[in-house]
């Protein structure tokens, strides 16, 4: 059905989810006549996806949720529901359906306050729609507090209520949550499945999406980006020719310097986009006069502090993922120069830059290699941990060094 056909190599997923849509739309149907709703049903409250980043999570979650919405007559001459183009899967897709809420977060984490708002709505019944369905993307990021709160709701569900979380893995999950959800696993889609789908849906060159699948290594996401944005492109290509600048102390501690800089930008630019709307529209919310100099009306500071709190932890975020971003492409280029020590023939990712693969592998052996990329490693790690960025990526410039 065309409501899955922004999943890219998942076919096993895809038909569980396919056989949920249709009991679940059985279920429903059943009740509406008046009738024993069917004995046996794939379908259930509560969903995990987990996969490596890119492998559409949230795209798998959104397609089941416009599936569970599909309104098609269609079905009811025995078709199955996810057509893509009625008014539950469209505005489902779209994101304005008025019973599906897709959570998705610019913070470190999902804090209590918010999963209580999330968990109330979540008993109330549908509203035009055949199912409540709240999609949270960043199941990972709730802190435990939240975790708990999200527990009793996806305990004792609604009776038309269905939770879709997402995390990267298992282990990201609280156990006790996980245990209570029927867990799904994506795939990273293989590198040509990606290029036939920037060919098929982007318009994009497939000589061009083939060359952005292969160094993204199934990351849709990021092909994409990587395809169709110059600025991406130019990115990387500083970031790949790293490698090649960290002879002395001095060059690494430079290139640290730069890298740190760039993630610094890219959050400010975002920040830049972003914040100035977004602290107007509150002040216009809130009664203050136009411009920033105005008064504020009395007893909003607090949530004017409360925004500003938000906006500097989103920059943090910002910064440490564009940061990581750079260090996955770093990985992938040590991984290539690993295979070219083991003559491995694995697929190069960075073909476009043979020959500097080349020289940093005739220059080192494999051990060194596997103890560059440990070093990246522990660098996101670090990262991870709140080590200042700076630092952190100090520490892995110097132990890429030559020699
Ligand atoms: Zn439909």
């Amino acid at each position: 059905m065309p409501v899955w056909d922004d999943l890219v190599g998942q076919d096993r997923v895809q038909a569980q989810l396919a056989a949920a849509a249709r009991d679940a739309d059985a279920l429903v149907t059943a009740v509406s006549d008046g009738v024993p709703p069917p004995a046996a049903s794939k379908m259930t409250h509560a969903w995990l996806f987990t996969g490596p980043p890119g492998s559409g999570r949230s795209t798998a979650a959104r397609a089941f949720a416009a599936a569970l919405q599909c309104t098609s007559p269609d079905r009811a001459l025995g078709g199955e529901p996810g057509c893509g183009f009625c008014e539950g899967c469209h505005t489902t897709l779209v994101g304005t359906h008025a019973d599906v809420e897709i959570v998705r977060t610019d913070l470190l984490s999902i804090g209590v306050k918010e999963t209580r708002e999330l968990v109330r709505r979540a008993q109330l019944s549908p509203a035009v729609g055949r199912w409540q369905v709240i999609v949270l993307e960043d199941a990972d990021r709730l802190t435990e507090g939240a975790g708990n709160v999200l527990l009793k709701a996806v305990e004792e569900p609604a009776p038309r209520t269905v939770w879709l979380l997402c995390a990267p893995s298992l282990e990201d999950v609280l156990p006790t949550i996980r245990s209570r959800c029927r867990h799904l696993t994506l795939r990273t889609p293989p590198v040509a499945a990606v290029a036939d789908v920037l060919v098929r849906r982007d318009g994009i060159e497939p000589a061009v999406a083939a060359a952005a699948a292969r160094a993204t290594q199934g990351h849709i996401g990021r092909a994409r980006r990587l395809a169709t944005d110059e600025a991406a492109r130019s990115r990387r290509a500083t970031v790949l020719r790293l490698p090649l600048r960290v002879d002395d102390v001095g060059g690494c501690l430079k290139a640290a310097q730069e890298l740190v800089d760039a993630a610094a930008e890219d959050a400010k630019q975002v920040a830049e986009e972003v914040d100035t709307k977004e602290t107007e529209e509150l002040r216009a919310a809130l009664g203050a006069g136009a411009g920033a100099g105005s008064r504020m009306p009395r007893g909003t500071a607090g949530v004017m502090k409360e925004l500003e709190d938000r906006q500097k932890r989103r920059r943090t975020r910002t910064q440490r993922d564009s940061l990581d971003l750079a260090l996955i492409d770093l990985t992938g280029f040590y991984r290539d120069v690993l295979a070219l020590q083991l003559g491995s023939g694995l697929a190069i990712a960075n073909e476009e830059i043979r020959a500097d693969l080349d020289r940093i592998a005739r220059a080192s052996g494999p051990e060194r290699t596997l103890r560059r990329i440990e070093a990246i490693i522990a660098c996101r790690d670090a990262l991870d941990r709140n080590v200042a960025p700076l630092l952190a990526v100090e520490a892995m410039t110097m132990a890429l060094r030559a020699g």
